[in-house]
């Protein structure tokens, strides 16, 4: 059999935050208690209407800008009739002519290697209510009926579930660094359609696509797709490709393996209309160019900034952006002029160290760029040492005051040259036949030495001087 070649398509679904729901005034927020926050709408009582919420379209273009897409001139909506106990209306109102953004492109990394990802189009819609299963009964809870929900489409452009995933992670970033949604996979908030199908590695033509309905976890995309490829090319191997058909499958987490539900042999006529209730809505480019302006600068972008432009490692600038107030706080620091490597030491090692010990958000810190600036002065200049540092960096935090008030001559370091040669002559003179041994190849006597200097000044000698004075010595 000739070496075989993946394809996966995926449908990206992520729930916005908003104050309210996309066409009703209920609160858009996530609640355990069923049927807590919900207007008639949702529950599609009779003579309701929906009202579109601008902040939900605006976030909407604000993404389909970012991902290069091209927006419409207008903005509707179309009806997909079906009927399900999720969807009391009998519909969902979506878009399926005129999307918020087609035929966009980004690059995205995976394994240090920038690949381009397709997007064939970006649309917004509602979420249907959610049915909880019982033993011998089920129920509808209509908080969900009516969260905006953002559908991404690619093109079929990955070739491995390291791809897809890779998508999936950058486009959950994306969705945070912009601010329209927490994108928490643990909340259901990403939800994805994954198509997979296999085909001979120079074949022009694409395989039967199989798609997994609804899998709502990274790991679970990479199951579904790598469990999918292995499936599909053992058929094919054993000439039982016939086999593999155009259905809809699911990813089923406790055999890790995907369970066919149901043909998708005949495409269901969803007879599409346009949304009579929703009038069009101009985009007029002035609406375009105020929301390019609240566009910040995405990950990848500020990544590669980092590492080109400031000689971070790869590994320490994703750390940084893993964020976006995380690299916020970085470029302060670099708007302050602190040099850029002890910038991300500091962050990486103790702020967000102690902001993950403590639960706490970087936005919240009390010690802020500025007077991180001021800690790093003090130790550049050899007032406080590392650990001194360290200590200062907790105090500062949790005293709520500024890092002067913990430099005292008292706990200064010790870093007069005079002064600490005076203090080493004087123990060399009082440890004569140490220095004998040393000079006979007792190395290791050296730290006795710089203990006891350590001692005579209660821990506050610059062990860096220390060190050179005492090299240059006893040599
Ligand atoms: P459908 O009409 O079944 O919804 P679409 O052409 O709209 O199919 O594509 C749906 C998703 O499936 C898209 O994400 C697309 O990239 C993906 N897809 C389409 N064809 C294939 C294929 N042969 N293999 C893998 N994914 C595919
Ligand atoms: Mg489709």
């Amino acid at each position: 059999m000739k070496k075989q070649i993946a394809t996966i398509g995926l449908e990206m679904h992520c729930e916005f935050k908003s104050n309210s729901k996309v066409f009703s005034s209920a609160k858009n927020t996530y609640s355990e208690t069923p049927n807590s926050s919900i207007a008639p709408l949702d529950m599609a009582f009779p003579g309701t209407l929906p009202v579109v919420n601008k902040k939900c379209v605006e976030d909407a273009l604000k993404v389909s800008i970012a991902l290069n897409c091209t927006q419409p001139k207008y903005m509707f909506f179309d009806r997909k009739n079906y009927y399900y106990p999720d969807l009391p209306k009998g519909y969902q109102i979506t878009q399926m002519t005129n999307p918020v953004g087609i035929n966009g492109k980004i690059d995205i990394e995976v394994n240090g290697k920038l690949i381009p990802v397709y997007i064939h189009d970006v649309h917004l819609e509602e979420d249907s209510a959610s049915l909880d299963h019982f033993f011998d009964t089920s129920n509808i809870d209509y908080n969900r009926s009516g969260v905006p929900l953002f559908e991404l489409v690619t093109e079929p452009c990955f070739h491995s579930a390291e791809e897809a995933g890779a998508f999936i992670e950058h486009m959950i970033r994306v969705y945070r660094y912009l601010g329209v949604s927490d994108a928490d996979t643990k909340k259901g908030q990403i939800r994805c359609d994954v198509n997979v199908s296999i085909a001979d590695e120079d074949s022009e033509e694409l395989g039967t696509k199989v798609e997994m309905k609804n899998v709502n976890s990274i790991g679970g995309v990479i199951g579904a797709i790598n469990y999918e490829i292995e499936r599909q090319t053992k058929l094919k191997e054993e000439g039982r490709y016939s086999e593999v058909e155009q259905e809809t499958r699911r990813w089923d987490e406790e055999t890790a393996s995907t369970i066919r539900m149901r043909s998708k042999v005949d495409a269901i006529d969803y007879k599409y209309f346009v949304e009579p209730n929703i009038p069009k809505y101009k985009i007029s480019e002035e609406w375009i160019e105020e929301i390019k302006t609240n566009i910040p600068r995405l990950h990848l972008e500020r990544k590669q900034d980092y590492v080109n432009n400031y000689g971070l490692s790869s590994y320490d600038a994703e750390i940084l952006v893993k964020e976006k107030a995380i690299a916020d706080y970085f470029e302060e620091c670099l708007s302050l002029h602190i040099d850029a490597k002890s910038a991300a030491n500091w962050i990486i090692t103790q702020i967000l160290g102690y902001i993950n010990k403590n639960n706490s958000n970087i936005n919240e810190l009390y010690l802020t760029p500025k007077r991180l600036k001021d800690l790093i002065a003090e130790l550049d200049k050899g007032t406080i040492s590392s650990k001194q540092a360290r200590e200062i960096f907790i105090k500062v935090i949790e005293e709520k005051k500024e890092v002067r008030d913990f430099i005292s001559k008292d706990n200064a370091q010790l870093s007069d040259k005079e002064e600490l040669t005076k203090i080493i002559d004087e123990i060399l003179a009082n440890n004569q036949s140490q220095i004998e041994e040393y000079k006979n190849g007792r190395t290791n006597i050296f730290d006795y030495f710089v203990g006891l200097v350590m001692k005579q000044t209660r821990g506050k000698a610059n062990p860096v001087l220390t060190k050179e004075i005492l090299t240059e010595k006893l040599k």
